[in-house]
């Protein structure tokens, strides 16, 4: 009988957290992972070399295992000899972990794991199974496809593409890298990026100033020295949108007095999150991503209390700055660098500012519509998905499966992670996906 197979469009966590799942199940069929970068199971989050780059969820939470959640912990403490624990971990070691992950399922399991190095640019429909055609030629046949294509590149506002200002990718640490020492530099965002770059730049002690703007300028909050302790009882959120916000606020001000800090409160949110959020209905998730956002983003997405304690000194010393507002022309200036004109928010009053470098650290796009990427295209152009009308990611069902133009969902097209933000909300870290990981192994092995 001929063996069932899965192709993984992608091999970052999402993309090895299924590939380990499937591999757990008894007679797993085969998975072949496909991925265009060097390594499988880091992805673009944990594949960079730099150790002060730590990971903004404690140890004890990144297991990509739910049903053993002590299993990074374990692995580092055999290597490190330490309680990990409550750590925040160096980006790197887990993207080692995850490597390990991969090696230990594939040398366990009863189907093979085929990792397949390239880039997939289409995949088609070819009944009763897919075939995912790669960059250059080659082709995979496969009965079920998971898309794991995670965080896509960040498109940069206009203005500095009609300046002819050549703006460097955060993503790109060869292109940071060819940066000349004592730089001056403007980043583009002020979120987790911008602070992984920071960090590098100010390693040399000669760096220019380093600005970091973003509409509001607001930073992202520092998580507590001490973890959350676990949630008692699941706070009662009202369908709509106003009226959640009135209760959640309510309750922090209740905590706030009786000194829990809100973190808690935010961290005690985080389960039901996914529900809220698709009982919202499409006018309100719009208006919770016009208005709500970037307050959100900056309590929710926190980073651990020493890169905090370090971005605060290099504010104090003046190193790094932070602007709200925009920029509102760019050209190139003298000896090499780019002249901008900074418009703060809430003033018309401009601002000149020079510096020898912009980088984008504006994070991961999520419009599939404005996608340059191949497969993205094809499967958009082709009708077997559909962007969701919120703007965020692909349209699936509440299992996964990718709809079609039609509103059909595929029965073994499914997809996780940062695309299915727009029907989850709550889709981007490893302790969302590595649950929808297990889940859709369980769909796909039937
Ligand atoms: C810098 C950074 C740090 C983060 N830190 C944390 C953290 O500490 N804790 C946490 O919980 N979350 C963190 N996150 C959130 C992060 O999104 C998730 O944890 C997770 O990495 C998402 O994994 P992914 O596989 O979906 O996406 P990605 O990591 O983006 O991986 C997708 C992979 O797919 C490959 N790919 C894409 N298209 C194709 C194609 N057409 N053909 C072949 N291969 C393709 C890419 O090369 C890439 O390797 C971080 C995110 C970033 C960006």
């Amino acid at each position: 009988m001929k063996r069932r197979r899965i192709a993984i469009v992608g091999a970052g966590f999402s993309g090895a957290a299924v590939a380990a799942q499937i591999l757990k199940r008894r007679r797993a069929p085969d998975v072949v992972l496909i991925e265009r970068g060097r390594r499988f199971g880091p992805g673009l989050a944990y594949g960079g070399p730099e150790r002060a780059h730590l990971l903004n969820v404690r140890a004890a939470n990144m297991s990509v295992f739910p049903d053993q959640p002590d299993d990074f912990v374990r692995w580092l403490n055999r290597r490190q000899r330490r309680d990990h624990a409550t750590l925040f971990a160096p980006r790197p070691h887990y993207g080692a972990y995850l490597e390990d992950v991969l090696d230990r399922a594939a040398r366990r399991a009863w189907g093979r794991l085929k990792r397949v190095r390239g880039v997939a640019i289409a995949c088609r429909m070819v009944e009763p199974g897919w075939v995912v055609e790669l960059e250059g030629g080659g082709t995979i046949e496969a009965d079920a496809v998971v898309l794991a294509t995670g965080n896509a590149a960040s498109v940069m506002p206009s203005v500095f593409e009609s300046g002819g200002v050549a703006v460097l990718d955060a993503w790109n640490p060869e292109a940071v890298r060819r940066m000349r020492r004592g730089e001056s530099a403007l980043m583009i965002g002020v979120g987790l990026t911008m602070i992984d770059l920071a960090l590098t730049l100010s390693r040399d002690a000669r760096a220019g100033p380093i600005y970091a703007l973003s509409r509001r300028g607001l930073l992202p909050r520092a998580h507590l020295q001490d973890p959350a302790p676990a949630a008692v009882t699941t706070l009662a959120l009202p369908s709509d949108l106003s009226e959640a916000l009135h209760v959640f606020r309510r309750e922090v001000r209740l905590m706030a007095e009786k000194g829990e800090p809100w973190q808690h409160a935010v961290d005690r949110l985080r389960a039901q999150t996914p529900d809220l959020w698709r009982r919202l209905t499409l006018e309100q998730q719009e208006r919770f991503l016009r208005h709500l956002r970037p307050w959100w983003d900056v309590h929710r997405h926190r980073f651990a209390p020493e890169i905090a304690a370090r971005v605060a000194e290099l504010q104090a010393s003046g190193r790094l700055r932070i602007l709200s507002g925009e920029i509102v022309s760019a050209k190139r200036g003298s000896r090499g660098g780019f002249e901008l004109q900074h418009r703060q928010r809430g003033s018309l009053v401009r601002h000149r500012m020079e510096v020898q470098r912009v980088i984008n650290c504006t994070g991961s796009s999520r419009d599939v519509t404005n996608s340059a990427d191949s497969l993205m295209r094809q499967l958009l152009d082709d009708g077997l998905a559909r962007a969701h009308a919120n703007g965020l990611g692909l349209d699936t069902d509440g299992d996964c499966r990718v709809i079609s133009a039609s509103g059909e969902p595929h029965a073994t097209m499914v997809t996780l992670g940062p695309l299915t933000q727009g029907v989850f909300w709550e889709s981007t870290a490893v302790p969302e996906i590595r649950v929808r990981a297990a889940l859709l192994a369980d769909l796909l092995c039937g």
